[in-house]
């Protein structure tokens, strides 16, 4: 039985895929960059040099200003100066904290999960997760959000779930992972002993209202 629940952030709760294509086509827009490029192609590319930039950050290879002035040379221009490439980072930085938006079924997966206990476990960043948190209105549901920067370790790290679990105050066997990533949220979660929902808000059947059918015939009674 089902007693508490982690989060993911990113693509679990967040539209942060959806997110970062309205940010990086508004940042094209305003500085006629690519423009030759289609709309989907720019911003599947954006996404795709962002998740090898992040996992190179995660090897300690670039720091994440590093990462964010690499993503723009490789994107847009490869002689871009470290000041022309910060201010593009500056730019699209504002356009996608504006862009930020749950995903379609996450509040409703918070609001009908209140009574259990709850942790946000995110590799994010731990000002720019709290500002997300803020931003979409949902950091009262979790009784614990837990970053790299609080934990000393990033998920797929064990250490990272079993410091939430012990802040939650039950056993893994006791908890639920719901996240996107399999390497980082489920992988780790399942050798724990955890259940798990892998979630992919682009496939029927794994969206976040999925999640709540699952939780609800796992964590009885739920409203
Ligand atoms: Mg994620």
């Amino acid at each position: 039985m089902v007693r508490a629940l982690l989060f993911d952030l990113d693509d679990t709760l967040l539209d942060d895929r959806g997110a970062m294509a309205d940010a990086v086509l508004l940042l094209r827009q305003r500085h006629r960059l690519a423009p030759d490029i289609a709309d989907d192609v720019l911003a599947e590319h954006w996404d795709r040099v962002g998740r090898d930039l992040w996992r190179r950050m995660e090897r300690g290879e670039l720091d994440l200003n590093g990462q964010r002035r690499e993503r723009m040379r490789r994107v847009f221009d490869a002689g871009l100066s470290d000041n022309d490439a910060d201010a593009l980072v500056a730019d699209y930085l504002e356009a996608y904290a504006r862009s930020w938006r749950l995903l379609p079924g996450a509040l409703d997966l918070l609001q009908a999960t209140a009574h259990l206990p709850r942790a946000a476990v995110t590799n994010g960043h731990e000002p720019q997760a709290l500002r997300k948190l803020e931003h979409t209105g949902i950091h009262a549901h979790f009784d614990v959000v837990l970053t790299p920067q609080r934990s000393g370790t990033r998920k797929p790290d064990p250490r990272m779930f079993r410091q939430a679990l012990d802040l939650l105050g039950v056993a893994p066997a006791e908890a639920a992972m719901i996240g996107d990533n399999a390497e980082a949220d489920i992988a780790p979660a399942q050798a724990l002993g955890m259940a798990t929902f892998h979630l992919d808000a682009r496939e029927s059947g794994r969206r976040p209202a999925d999640a709540l059918d699952w939780i609800r015939r796992r964590a009885l009674p739920v409203s």
